[in-house]
């Protein structure tokens, strides 16, 4: 599981290829939907800890999970490749900035 905080300051959840928005938060747990939910007619859900440190229950989706999908998020949500932002990011500039971001952890 793995949180993601936006450009726009919200928050996203990454899990298991899939990416959830947040819905609703209780005193204890958080409701996280999936962010195909209108896409691919997804009940998709998660619902974490107040904290976001496990996963109490999950909903299955009506689609694979993509691990593409993820890393394309990440990377358009990535403060440091500012020129992406707000921007439709083609897969050929995600695998270059992928590859940076390799090369930079070296
Ligand atoms: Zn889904």
């Amino acid at each position: 599981m793995e949180i993601i905080t936006t450009s726009a300051g919200k928050k996203r959840l990454a899990h298991n290829g899939f990416v959830y928005t947040k819905k609703k938060t209780s005193k204890s747990t958080k409701r996280w939907e999936c962010s195909q939910r209108v896409a691919k007619s997804c009940k998709g859900a998660v619902v974490t800890n107040i904290n976001m440190t496990t996963i109490n229950s999950t909903t299955s989706h009506s689609h694979e999970g993509d691990k593409f999908h993820v890393e394309a998020m990440e990377l358009r949500e990535d403060k440091r490749n500012k020129e992406c932002i707000g921007k439709p990011v083609s897969a050929s500039v995600i695998f270059a900035m992928m590859n940076k971001k390799k090369e930079t952890r070296l």
